[in-house]
């Protein structure tokens, strides 16, 4: 069965990310292994993230998650659907996309 790609990146959706630090990945986020199992029925999964692959993958590993995953890049590559908690949906309107550019938060940084 053909599969659809999804891109699903690391920080700040898999995980509870509130600072980047070169040599620690935070805790898996509750519920992202359930997530991404049950992504892995319908759709084709990578890893998108910046970080290095090798501590990528032994963090996959270490959340027994690794298995879900078809590969890992930081490249974007051709995709279905991006998951991201650093994304904007692009609607084609430059104005409104300018407004919410303005206005973004990552939902994870606590509103003061
Ligand atoms: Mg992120």
């Amino acid at each position: 069965m053909y599969k659809k790609t999804l891109m699903i990146d690391l920080d700040g959706v898999l995980n509870n990310y509130t600072k980047y630090e070169e040599d620690y990945i935070p805790d898996i986020k509750q519920g992202a292994k359930e997530f991404i199992e049950k992504l892995s029925h319908n759709y084709e999964l990578i890893l998108y993230t910046t970080r290095n692959s090798k501590q990528a993958i032994e963090w996959l590993q270490t959340n027994n998650i690794d298995k879900y995953f078809k590969d890992i890049t930081n490249i974007k590559k051709p995709a279905y659907i991006y998951i991201d908690d650093r994304a904007l949906k692009f609607n084609g309107n430059f104005d409104e996309t300018f407004k919410e550019i303005g206005n973004f938060n990552v939902y994870w940084k606590k509103k003061l």
